[in-house]
């Protein structure tokens, strides 16, 4: 008998020729500013840790104390026995920190985003969507069977032509963003398409995934950021990222919630966070609250770090926040910058055709509040010894 399954090796090879076959990187240590890697140490560029808190001494006795009082798991769906007191008091904690009515937490910003779009809309719906806007977005409007527009990347002009087209069409229109897009790291234009949305009476939907944390007062988000409280129905956003624990969340109206707390097929049909993870989300928030200094210091070492990559000459793309792309070319190039730069002990992950436009993959760097000006400096070095070697930068 042949294997049925054979198709996929031929993929796999072919994906090695095409130089996007990767391995996993296995980390053996908590996620800090140098990690141990594949038996290495190297300064960590590569992960979403913004502000320091995945292996915050505060978060993780939270979390210890959570698991000795409720146990390990949850024991099931939100909605069957899966609701405990924790989980319920995360929900408020974000709502206050969001400035909405209510919010929801999933188990994580893929799930939120997904389950959001896709139980709220119907196939008469319309959305209007960022091209750039990210895969959890994209597969929560191909569940919603609704109609789907793609406006070019944060142009506005072309959303409100797109709007414009529909609006003597009928069905409930969604207009929705990115609040920082994730490879790039540009700001999504939240205050002008809050205007557009509320001329043509759509609904205005965020993904804050790489904001929250990140911007506006306290890390409160691009509805921060913009100035735009009361005026965006829909504000998702991750507790994987700068948070640092994992989980997603949707913050809105009280109807809006309860109608996910009935509808939205991952809340219903997947089982709740085991309670280490709202208790150690809980102390996450505190610490945002109490100390604002650590999204400074985010921003202060971005800024530093963008200054250096400046100077050496470098090629960062549209980056307005610590996610800082470095542009090389092709994918097989920014695949061996970036196991080149492992090689010298950064890591950074590399970025290829079809996440990002061919001639534009990368290596993806993001700045954390804890990584210390030697580590920056050190990282620049190594960029600039091994984007000479490889020719991205002249010798
Ligand atoms: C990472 C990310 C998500 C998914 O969040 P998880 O909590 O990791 O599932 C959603 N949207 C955007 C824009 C992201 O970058």
């Amino acid at each position: 008998m042949q294997n049925p399954l054979a198709y996929l090796s031929a993929q796999l090879d072919e994906f090695k020729l095409a130089g996007s076959y990767f391995r996993l990187r296995e980390l053996e240590s908590a996620c800090e500013p140098v990690s141990r890697v594949d038996g290495k140490e190297v300064i960590n560029l590569a992960s979403n840790n913004y502000l320091g808190l995945a292996n915050h001494p505060k978060l993780k006795e939270a979390a210890l104390d959570a698991i000795r009082k409720y146990g390990a798991g949850s024991g099931a769906v939100r909605t069957i026995t899966g609701t405990m007191d924790i989980h319920m008091k995360l929900e408020r904690r974000i709502a206050a920190f969001k400035h909405t009515e209510a919010c929801v937490v999933f188990q994580s910003g893929f799930t939120a985003n997904a389950g959001t779009v896709s139980s709220i809309l119907t196939p008469e719906d319309h959305i209007i969507s960022d091209e750039l806007n990210h895969a959890s977005i994209i597969d929560g409007c191909r569940l919603s069977r609704a109609k789907i527009h793609v406006f070019r990347h944060r142009d506005v002009v072309h959303a409100a032509e797109v709007l414009e087209g529909l609006k003597n069409v009928p069905g409930h229109k969604l207009l929705i963003t990115d609040g920082v897009f994730s490879m790039d790291g540009d700001i999504g234009p939240l205050d002008n398409l809050t205007a557009l949305a509320e001329h043509y009476d759509a609904i205005m939907m965020v993904d804050d995934a790489h904001s929250s944390g990140v911007l506006g007062q306290h890390g409160r988000g691009t509805v921060d950021h913009f100035h735009l409280h009361g005026r965006v129905q829909i504000q998702v956003g991750t507790l994987s990222k700068a948070i640092g624990v994992l989980g997603g969340y949707v913050c809105g109206s009280k109807d809006l919630v309860e109608y996910l707390y009935h509808r939205a097929r991952p809340f219903l049909f997947s089982t709740s966070h085991p309670p280490s993870v709202p208790a150690a989300c809980l102390a996450a928030f505190e610490i945002l609250d109490q100390e604002p200094e650590r999204v400074q210091a985010l921003w202060d070492n971005t800024s530093y770090y963008k200054g250096l990559l400046k100077q050496a000459g470098f090629d960062t793309g549209a980056s307005e926040t610590p996610i800082t792309p470095i542009i090389a070319g092709e994918s097989k190039l920014a695949h061996q910058f970036s196991s080149a730069l492992f090689e010298e002990g950064l890591w950074a992950t590399g970025i290829g055709f079809p996440t990002v436009p061919q001639g534009k993959a990368r290596i993806r760097t993001i700045v954390t509040a804890t990584h210390t000006r030697e580590h920056l400096d050190k990282a620049v070095e190594i960029l600039t010894r091994v984007a000479k070697r490889l020719g991205i930068l002249a010798a």
